[in-house]
């Protein structure tokens, strides 16, 4: 949905018209978060979900879904938390805003803990740490440092609230360990009717709420167990995908946490491998300014010049010319960071996401399937690529159950993905892909259930319990979890991206 109307136009100068009016709002942005990145030495993006008060419009961190609450609410204690539940007729909790979808949406009460942020106790010896939930995880692990601690592993980013990455049961990368619900020790959670309680993981409840897109309730407080302070030595490389297809168990073996970058939508031999490995050493002089390097040159790839190559139809020079950049400013660049900056970095090109994790058996096939469908329609896109153990303790995680492959496509919202996520989403079906729930897609309650099988059907029974009433379902919860639209009035997507439409016919699921 563009701001300018071109209907004025024949429907050729119209498409171009469209796209470079696209471009433009994107680099708009990209150039505005450039500039107070560089001017903030690398500490702040624009990018956050946020509510202007004065319009009341709650929107997400890329400004492609929003919605207007009927009362925007940021309790400060559990009591109030409880009666603002039992009250509303309909709410969403909400965190940093950082998903793809339509999740966090509603025109009921929609409630932010952004006030109920606090760090509860910290049991040094035992790294057992209880907070609450609305704390952003680059707060938690700046307080986590102070106090000798560290998390076992981390996403992409850490703009996020706990509460947010527990319900879409956030991955990093990681042999021996992927997820944060992994090391979730109890959580509290407060139903539909405004009760709070306290899960273990021998609750089903428990289970079904790590993951569960706020259905199950509002997560106010969690226990997690912590490791003691470590630093991480990150290695770029440039390698030869050829290489990489031969020898993955053995790069998986070798590093603790490993992740890939490549170039959809043209063939390229090479991509850019990421390694992280525990170090003893201490971090490196002037860390940050290598951070800053790194952010920056991948703003400079995947924000401007991958929009342009579309454009110019130029997408192999592009792409190759990207990659030669990369391996001058970056292959064999290692930097040692402590742990809570070497994870996650600042991603603040204006993109999109569709992720899906699949079996790793198989991963191979779906990857070279997925690289040969973008290849056929010149789809320029960063895809991520990553691992994790079959260690989530999610119900409907995108890795529960099996160790997995995470592929992710990360195209700049200056190039229209509605048709080609489409596509690619029914590849990582076909492969037995899990969903992760944060992102773009246009699955529905028959293909969760055909994803999970009894999980799904756990999950369903847990929400009931939950929810009876249906107080947590907005449009897009409804489409996944009941195959049917909800009575709340269509809330506003206005994504570029169509691909969040229901996908037409599907019948309600009883499971
Ligand atoms: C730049 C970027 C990088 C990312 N990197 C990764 C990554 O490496 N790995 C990964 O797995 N994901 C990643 N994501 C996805 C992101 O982590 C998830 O979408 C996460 O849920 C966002 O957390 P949030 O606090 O912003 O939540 P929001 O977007 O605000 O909400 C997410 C969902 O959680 C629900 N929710 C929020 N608060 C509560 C609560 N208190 N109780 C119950 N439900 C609640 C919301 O209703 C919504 O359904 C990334 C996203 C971005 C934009």
């Amino acid at each position: 949905m563009g701001v300018f109307e071109f209907d004025f136009l024949a429907p050729e100068w119209r498409r171009v018209a469209d796209r470079i009016e696209r471009i433009a709002r994107t680099w708009a942005i990209n150039t505005a978060n450039t500039a107070v990145y560089i001017a903030s030495f690398g500490e702040r993006v624009l990018h956050e979900g946020r509510h202007a008060s004065l319009r009341g419009i709650w929107s997400n961190w890329n400004r492609s879904f929003e919605s207007q609450p009927a009362s925007f609410e940021t309790p400060e204690t559990e009591a109030e938390i409880c009666r603002i539940v039992k009250e509303a007729t309909r709410l969403r909790a909400v965190g940093g805003g950082h998903t793809f979808n339509a999740s966090p949406l509603t025109n009921g009460t929609m409630l932010s803990l952004d006030r109920y942020t606090k760090i509860l106790s910290v049991d040094q010896a035992t790294g057992r740490v209880r907070v609450q939930t609305g704390i952003r995880l680059r707060d938690l692990t700046a307080a986590l440092l102070e106090h000798g601690l560290a998390l076992a592993v981390q996403g992409s980013t850490d703009a996020q609230s706990i509460a947010g990455l527990l319900s879409t049961d956030i991955h990093g990368t990681g042999r021996d360990v992927g997820f944060l619900s992994s090391n979730v020790l109890s959580l509290r959670l407060v139903d539909a009717d405004g009760r709070a309680r306290t899960l273990h993981p021998r609750d089903e409840m428990f289970h079904a709420a790590l993951g569960g897109l706020g259905a199950c309730g509002v997560i106010t407080e969690v226990e997690i167990q912590c490791e003691r302070a470590y630093n991480l030595r990150k290695s770029v490389e440039i390698v030869k995908r050829d290489w990489v297809t031969k020898n993955i168990d053995a790069i998986l073996e070798e590093h603790k946490h490993v992740s890939f970058y490549y170039v959809g939508g043209v063939f390229t031999e090479s991509v850019r491998m990421n390694v992280w490995d525990r170090t003893v050493a201490p971090p490196t002089p002037l860390y940050r300014l290598h951070k800053m390097r790194l952010e920056l040159t991948d703003m400079l790839v995947s924000g401007y010049a991958l929009g342009l190559a579309k454009l110019l139809d130029l997408s192999d020079l592009v792409a190759n010319l990207g990659l030669a950049f990369m391996w001058l400013t970056m292959n064999g660049h290692s930097t040692v960071y402590p742990a809570r900056e070497g994870f996650p970095r600042k991603l603040f090109y204006r993109h999109d996401e569709l992720e899906y994790g699949v079996p790793y058996d198989t991963h191979q096939a779906c990857l070279d399937e997925v690289f040969a469908y973008l290849e056929e329609k010149r789809f320029l896109t960063i895809i991520e690529v990553r691992f994790t153990p079959n260690t989530s303790e999610s119900l409907l995680g995108p890795g529960v159950g099996r160790r997995t492959c995470f592929i992710e496509l990360a195209p700049s919202l200056s190039i229209d993905s509605t048709e080609v996520f489409a596509d690619v989403e029914k590849i990582l079906w076909k492969y037995g892909g899990q969903l992760h729930l944060g992102k773009a897609t246009r699955a529905g309650a028959r293909e969760m259930a055909a994803m999970y099988g009894e999980r799904f059907t756990r999950f369903q029974r847990a929400r009931r319990e939950a929810d009876p009433t249906g107080k947590f379902v907005n449009d897009f919860t409804a489409r996944l979890f009941t195959g049917v639209a909800t009575t709340e009035p269509s809330v506003t997507a206005t994504s570029s991206a169509e691909h969040a439409a229901p996908i037409p016919g599907l019948q309600p699921i009883t499971a």
